[in-house]
């Protein structure tokens, strides 16, 4: 039993977005269909994956994680949730949920296998799932977050991927309140990760390709900012961070960024350029500097972002577009002209 949704995505890698219908299976007794007649956000990883950056993609392709919707229905087993609540999905649709790392909470490492959002094979419907450019979505109950009151629905949704990539590893990686904390690249996991380190009492600086985006970096909490292509820009920074967190979505030198660390301090990578980057291990022994990935968040730890958001009012600034708007803001986005994140108005797929 499956029904037909309007939905936008590429019929083949590299390939335009355009309007398409996919299937949906309809709410089985655990699931929750939420209508997502609001919004999802574009993040970087859609963009990669409809260029096939990081391995083939299944087409066609329908991104989207960034999801904020109501409940229209849910089965009746489903019991967390009732018509009409404010709800998201992020980057994990189902996992095994009875494996070490599904019952610690880490389903985006689940033993079995974790089914993400989109581009992912259901081993349970046998099918490839279609993501949030969509008007509805049906999720197991167990893998819907509950979008706390107060927060505006389209500022919301970026929290769903954005908002937990970037919280996870400021809880990971030991660094206290005073402590200088570094944001590289702002975008949109980067705009998220200066609000959220300045939250919770870092001191921050922004490191950016040029000076386009010093005032927002400023207005977002920011106490320093760095234009890394000006000549000399790193020279004073030398063993100043006890975290760097790099957020940048192509490949890029990380060595000068090891050396701004302090002894013991760690730099994190979050962003996922396509192509690999050389380490010298020369900048990590001298300092015992450590350096770590992070990967999205599990369902607890999201939820646990989102009423920490909810509590300090922090929430994502977007930009709110049309789905016939999502080839350009891919574009912006591969030239890094994002401020700070799109968001697709998703009502107007029903036009
Ligand atoms: P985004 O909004 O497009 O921001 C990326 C930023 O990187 C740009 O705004 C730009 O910042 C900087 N940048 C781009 N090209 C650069 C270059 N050649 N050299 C230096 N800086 C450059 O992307 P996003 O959505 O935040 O995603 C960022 C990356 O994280 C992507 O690779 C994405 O796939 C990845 N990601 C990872 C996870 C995870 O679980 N680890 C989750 C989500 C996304 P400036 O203008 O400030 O220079
Ligand atoms: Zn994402
Ligand atoms: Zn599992």
């Amino acid at each position: 039993m499956s029904m037909k949704i309007p939905a936008y995505g590429a019929r083949a890698a590299k390939a335009p977005l355009a309007r398409l219908i996919i299937e949906r299976r309809k709410p089985g007794p655990h699931d929750v269909e939420i209508e997502i007649v609001l919004y999802c956000g574009i993040c970087h990883s859609d963009v990669h994956k409809v260029n096939e950056d990081w391995a083939s993609t299944h087409s066609p392709v329908v991104p989207g994680h960034e999801i904020v919707g109501r409940v229209a229905s849910h089965g009746p087993n489903a019991t967390r949730f009732r018509e009409g609540d404010l709800v998201g999905v992020g980057c994990i649709v189902d996992s095994c949920r009875s494996c070490p790392e599904c019952r610690a909470g880490h389903e985006m490492f689940c033993e079995k296998g974790v089914t993400f959002t989109f581009d992912s094979f259901d081993q349970n419907t046998k099918t490839w799932t279609y993501g949030g450019y969509s008007t509805n979505i049906v999720v197991d109950e167990r893998y819907v977050l509950r979008v706390p009151k107060g927060l505006d629905p389209a500022r919301a949704a970026p929290l769903m991927c954005a908002g937990i990539t970037t919280y996870s590893p400021l809880h990971q990686f030991g660094w206290k309140a005073g402590d200088q904390v570094a944001v590289v690249g702002l975008g949109g996991l980067g705009h998220m990760a200066v609000k959220l380190a300045v939250s919770m009492g870092a001191e921050v600086t922004v490191f950016s390709t040029s000076r386009d985006k010093e005032k927002d970096a400023s207005r977002l909490g920011a106490k320093h900012f760095v234009a890394t292509k000006e000549p000399g820009a790193l020279e004073t920074l030398q063993g100043r961070f006890s975290l760097i967190m790099d957020t940048v979505s192509a490949p890029h030198d990380l060595n000068n960024q090891l050396s701004l660390l302090r002894n013991f301090g760690t730099m994190v990578l979050v962003g996922l350029p396509p192509a690999p980057t050389p380490l010298n291990a020369n900048t990590l022994i001298h300092g015992n500097k450590r350096i770590a990935g992070s990967n999205i968040g599990g369902i607890p730890e999201t939820q646990e972002m989102l009423d920490y958001c909810g509590k300090n009012g922090i929430v994502a600034d977007v930009e709110v577009m049309n789905a016939d708007q999502i080839n350009d803001a891919y574009k912006r986005m591969e030239r890094g002209d994002v401020r700070y994140r799109f968001v697709i108005d998703t009502a107007s797929l029903r036009a």
